[in-house]
């Protein structure tokens, strides 16, 4: 790296910010193991403590006592709307079109043939899906899968260096299906600006906000968006495979059909009816029985970032990744890293991307020497960033960490060149 930040920073100066932080009050309500410093919330966010008391209620009272009686008296039968009301506030859209439920990768599906749908209905000469090269590779695998599946000349075209949105966004296009921060650089796209340019052409909108909702202030309704969906154990602390959201414009809930109709789904599920007929609402994009016990859990990650100002936490934010940036610089000019990340904050969501030669081995020293980001091909080192958790003298110390393993070499110890299964 090149530039540096003229001030030189001290820890002090970090340890002063946390004093003052307004969010500090908020890492209280997880549990973070002591001698880590966990910068892989973006990944898999930490433990709520409400969410263990949660956990046991759910379990033991609900499921244990209540058994069955527990979808009417516990409301279970409706946890997947009301958890994505919630979550329709934390991304701007309005109440009732939001649901949790199955995956991102499932809601994909879901969402891509619901706007497939209302678009051959509309426009049908247009066949053809824009998405990222650099897109998270399930969005991508499951918009071939189902071009392939549809059989009907659908395409998938790829934005990429060679070819802007700009330059594939023709006569032909029926949706753009873009995700909000790419997982991989940080980068964050204009929501209102390129769904304006999206609905210029007369294509529709999915949005992934899979690396915003929960780390800035998303307004999808605002920004005229058609679809979006994302996952909850990012920025949302749900808990490992926590279900995902979807969430669909008024304009187009009426009459959208998703091509999963499973009974969860039905205007009547309890009528056993032999044909499928949509529920009115929100509820046709549910599938099938939903896990109640993960859902209930992730309700609590969803309260806590109700409860925290999502102004605030986007100039926490925007402080610790610039903070991130200007340590690296100031302290380890001389390796072999580049930022990936943008600098402007215009363009930047809330984790911090540095490429090295041999990040991989990196990564896993830093993680033995705790601290814990992870590894994304190719090279990239990604350090997730979430201020109801961390504070700037944590930042202060990771950076110090990753200079001790870059002076002294610590990455090339034998141990760390093993690949596992999950990087
Ligand atoms: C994390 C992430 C996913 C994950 O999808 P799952 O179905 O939950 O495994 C999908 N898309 C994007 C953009 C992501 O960042």
């Amino acid at each position: 790296m090149t530039t540096t930040t003229p001030d030189l920073i001290t820890r002090d100066a970090c340890v002063a910010a946390d004093q003052s932080d307004p969010l500090a009050s908020f890492r209280d309500r997880f549990r973070l193991p002591d001698g880590v410093i966990y910068l892989d919330g973006n990944s898999l966010g930490p433990l709520p403590k409400q969410a263990l008391e949660r956990a046991r209620q759910v379990i033991e009272s609900e499921w244990g006592r209540d058994l069955i009686t527990s979808w009417n008296t516990n409301g279970w039968f409706d946890l997947p709307v009301r958890i994505g009301t919630k979550i329709s506030r934390l991304i701007g859209g309005q109440a009732g079109a939001c649901v949790a439920t199955d995956t991102t990768s499932i809601n994909v599906f879901k969402a891509l043939g619901a706007a497939l749908a209302v678009q051959a209905e509309d426009q049908p000469g247009r066949k053809v899906v824009i998405s990222e090269r650099d897109n998270f590779p399930t969005d991508l695998y499951m918009t071939e899968g189902m071009v392939e599946f549809l059989d009907h000349g659908y395409e998938l075209k790829l934005v990429d260096d060679d070819s802007t949105l700009d330059d594939l966004l023709g006569d032909d296009v029926a949706v753009v299906l873009f995700t909000h921060v790419n997982y991989r650089t940080g980068r964050l796209w204009d929501l209102v600006g390129v769904t304006q340019q999206i609905h210029a052409a007369g294509a529709l909108a999915i949005w992934d906000l899979c690396h915003s909702v929960g780390a800035l202030e998303v307004a999808v309704s605002e920004a005229g968006a058609d679809f979006a969906i994302g996952c909850t154990y990012k920025y949302l602390n749900g808990g490992p495979g926590s279900p995902a959201f979807i969430w669909v414009a008024d304009r187009h809930l009426a009459r959208a059909r998703q091509p999963l109709s499973g009974w969860w789904g039905h205007a009547k599920p309890f009528d056993m009816a032999v044909s499928y007929a949509p529920a009115d609402g929100i509820r046709r994009f549910l599938c099938g029985t939903q896990p109640i016990t993960s859902l209930a859990m992730m309700e609590v990650g969803v309260d806590i970032a109700l409860s925290a100002d999502m102004a605030l936490v986007r100039e926490k934010s925007l402080a610790l990744t610039s903070l991130f940036i200007g340590l690296v610089e100031q302290r380890l000019p001389d390796h072999p890293l580049t930022l990936i990340t943008p600098r402007s904050h215009e363009e930047r969501g809330s984790h911090v991307s540095l490429r090295h030669p041999d990040g991989f081995a990196v990564m896993k020293a830093l993680i033995a020497n705790g601290v814990l980001g992870d590894y994304r091909e190719p090279e990239v080192l990604r350090f997730g960033i979430t201020p109801l958790y961390l504070g700037y003298a944590d930042v202060w110390d990771a950076v110090e960490t990753l200079r001790r393993v870059l002076d002294e070499n610590l990455w090339m110890a034998p141990e760390f060149q093993l690949r596992e299964a999950v990087t």
